[in-house]
């Protein structure tokens, strides 16, 4: 490398790309962009993110964070992304002025990068959202206490079976709870409505492995579509009452989710 220096700030020192330090090339590169304005679709009744044409990350918070700004940035193929501070500069009607401080590496030169971002939220109701409001639904799970005589009196019965569900629901997967749709009292119990038939069954079975539930399963045939058949399934789980003596499932304490 003798004799070779950076034809910009005359450094010998430095390994030199086509005759410039990567400091210099740093110097002259646009390491990072942003669109003039980004848009964020959200849905406002579960905070479902519209990515290409599916929605991600139901029950995230409607507040823009970064991991709604930073996939906006246009990173060049050198440089790599350490890290983004987003701070918002303004905020009008809809549309969000965002700065964003970025830490990249180009070249094995470390720089601060300051990209400026305007956002647009744009709120619509999800798939998912959509169906429930239209009281959409292919199974019930229907909530009963046991057969045990004396049968239980009502309040008793609904606080029992209110804080089964809330424990059921607390071990549930997270799409499974995503199904539950709605929630009706009923003077025998409670009655779930679940888009998902798949989810039911599969809290039906969690109830019966971890609460001691008796499941039944029926189904009725509510109307043609598309030259098939369309079923309801009606899951009926009976919690027995527990013993005096005998052990309290674990109880989670939180309200029962309508
Ligand atoms: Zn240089
Ligand atoms: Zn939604």
């Amino acid at each position: 490398m003798d004799g070779e220096f950076c034809v910009v700030c005359g450094a010998t020192d430095r390994p030199l790309t086509d005759g410039v330090c990567a400091e210099c090339a740093a110097d002259r590169t646009r390491l990072l962009s942003a669109p003039e304005r980004g848009v964020v679709v959200i849905c406002p009744h579960c905070g479902a993110r519209k990515v290409g044409e599916q929605w991600e990350r139901a029950g995230t918070s409607p507040v823009l964070t970064a991991d709604d700004l930073t996939p906006f940035l246009r990173v060049p193929r050198e440089v790599a992304v350490r890290r983004v501070r987003w701070e918002e500069t303004s905020a009008t009607g809809t549309v969000r002025e965002l700065v964003g401080t970025a830490d990249v590496v180009f070249r094995g030169v470390e720089r601060p990068v300051e990209v400026r971002l305007s956002v647009r939220t744009e709120h619509r109701t999800c798939l998912d959202c959509s169906r429930k409001s239209g009281r959409y639904y292919t199974a019930v799970l229907q909530l009963r206490g046991g057969l045990e005589k004396p049968g239980e009196k009502s309040p008793a019965l609904h606080a029992r079976l209110d804080r089964t569900w809330s424990a059921l629901l607390g071990e549930s997967r997270p799409d499974w709870r995503k199904a539950v749709s709605w929630v009706e009292e009923r003077p025998e119990g409670y009655d779930v409505f679940l888009t998902q038939t798949l989810a039911a069954r599969a809290v039906a079975k969690l109830a019966k492995q971890r609460f001691g539930a008796r499941v039944k399963e029926s189904a009725s045939l509510v109307g043609r579509k598309d030259g098939q058949d369309l079923y309801r399934v009606t899951l009926c789980l009976r919690f027995p009452r527990p013993e005096a003596s005998g052990p309290a499932p674990a109880f989670s304490g939180r309200p029962l989710e309508r």
